[in-house]
């Protein structure tokens, strides 16, 4: 009751802050470790406030919650939790000096190396789209890629289809959703640029699996990452609030169970659906490749950071699908192969242990274009440097990711091939 008490005092404090990244210098990233159920409510309440910068969402008893607050905020923030028993850890002690790190790491990669694509450093959208087009050039025997439509901002929207079957089934991978969650990105082009330069170690696969890669399904988003804000999470599509705030989550705005769960209907909070179900034109245009292709899609992978897990549906409840089984136990070869590579772990289970969200690509491609092996991925890391991982963890990830996807690329082939 106690806890009750306090809650009602702390949360008066009303509407978002839209200039939450606006200052990094001295942010930090507080890891909360809720011990009770009250207090797993209480950081509900709170994450629905909008005054900080969940990282990770609340979940359950025993489950971190990652916290970013500018400077500014930090006294209060502390004080806040500390009333209500809250216990936290400093993961990330100054995000602004992480990322003027990173971006000094990128500038001195493009200085050495101009123009060149390579996984010791991210790259902006343009270089990797570009990057597509020379890999289909010079691969022309298993790939090719085309323009599926232009986003909000009239970023041109790429697929690359990589394989030599015809009718045969296909994987569907698409990353990028968030815009701040770059390796997502860096690991789907470093899956291509393995399977194209090592294409006859990969002949029977490319025969008989096709893989369609949609590294960056938020241009938008992603490319203002590069220009103006490290951390921003969603589409950059105007909306009608009056506090002037821009974007829809992208991976809250697909027509499945939309805005029922862990989704807001405030235009400025990081998990704003939209003003409809696929409100966003990339959506739409994502969602249109999909359809034209489900006959053929078996298995689908949305890949995000971060967190560590492999994830099957569904994510907006945790009641499980009826071949729960065969997801799951799929899901659990995958992880070993790819724990293998490195030893890092991986947890499997449903999406909606993450926190129950609906209106999310791999929910939808499951459950309305009948994407059998639909999984949700949080790539690395588990906190440590959370959105912010240094390009040196690109490659690592690549190849523990890469592992994985052969496990159930293997399994497609032998099974619906
Ligand atoms: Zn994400």
């Amino acid at each position: 009751m106690r806890t009750l008490v306090v809650l009602s005092c702390v949360l008066v404090v009303g509407a978002a802050l839209p200039g939450l990244h606006t200052n990094l210098h001295g942010a930090q990233v507080l890891r909360v470790a809720p011990e009770e159920a009250a207090q797993v409510h209480y950081l509900k309440a709170l994450h629905l406030q909008d005054l900080y910068d969940f990282w990770t969402e609340p979940r359950v008893v025993g489950s971190p919650v990652d916290i970013m607050a500018p400077a500014f905020q930090l006294p209060v923030l502390k004080k806040t939790l500390t009333q209500v028993g809250l216990k936290f850890t400093t993961m990330i002690s100054d995000v602004g000096g992480l990322v003027a790190q990173e971006k000094a790491a990128r500038d001195a990669a493009r200085a050495s190396a101009p123009g060149t694509m390579d996984w010791t450093s991210y790259h902006e959208y343009d270089e990797i789209m570009g990057w597509m087009d020379t890999v289909a050039k010079d691969h022309p025997d298993v790939c090719t890629v085309e323009n599926v439509g232009k986003s909000y901002q009239q970023h041109d929207m790429k697929l690359l289809k990589l394989g030599k079957g015809v009718n045969k089934p296909i994987i569907f991978l698409e990353g990028g959703l968030e815009g701040r969650e770059w390796i997502s990105p860096a690991v789907l082009t470093y899956i291509i640029d393995q399977l194209v330069t090592k294409k006859e170690t990969y002949d029977d696969l490319l025969s008989n699996v096709n893989f369609y890669f949609m590294p960056i399904v938020n241009p938008d988003g992603y490319y203002y990452t590069y220009t103006t804000d490290r951390l921003w999470r969603k589409t950059r599509s105007k909306t009608n609030s009056p506090q002037n705030c821009y974007g829809v989550d992208a991976n809250r705005n697909w027509d499945i169970h939309w805005m029922e769960v862990g989704a807001s209907d405030d235009p400025c909070s990081e998990e704003y659906a939209g003003s409809e179900p696929f409100s966003e034109v990339e959506m739409r245009n994502v969602r249109d490749e999909i359809i034209k292709y489900s006959d053929y899609i078996d298995a689908y992978l949305s890949f995000h950071s971060y967190s560590q897990l492999w994830s099957s549906p569904w994510c907006w409840t945790t009641d499980l699908p009826d071949d729960w089984t065969d997801l799951d136990d799929l899901a659990h070869s995958i992880v070993e192969a790819v724990t293998a590579v490195h030893g890092e772990v991986y947890e499997t289970g449903s999406c909606a242990l993450s926190g129950p969200a609906s209106g999310g690509s791999a929910d939808w491609a499951k459950a309305v274009v009948d994407a059998k092996y639909s999984y949700t991925i949080e790539l690395r890391d588990k906190g440590e440097f959370g959105f912010l991982l240094p390009e040196d963890q690109i490659i690592p990830t690549g190849e523990e990711t890469m592992a994985g996807v052969l496990v159930l690329a293997n399994f497609i082939k032998d099974n619906y091939s």
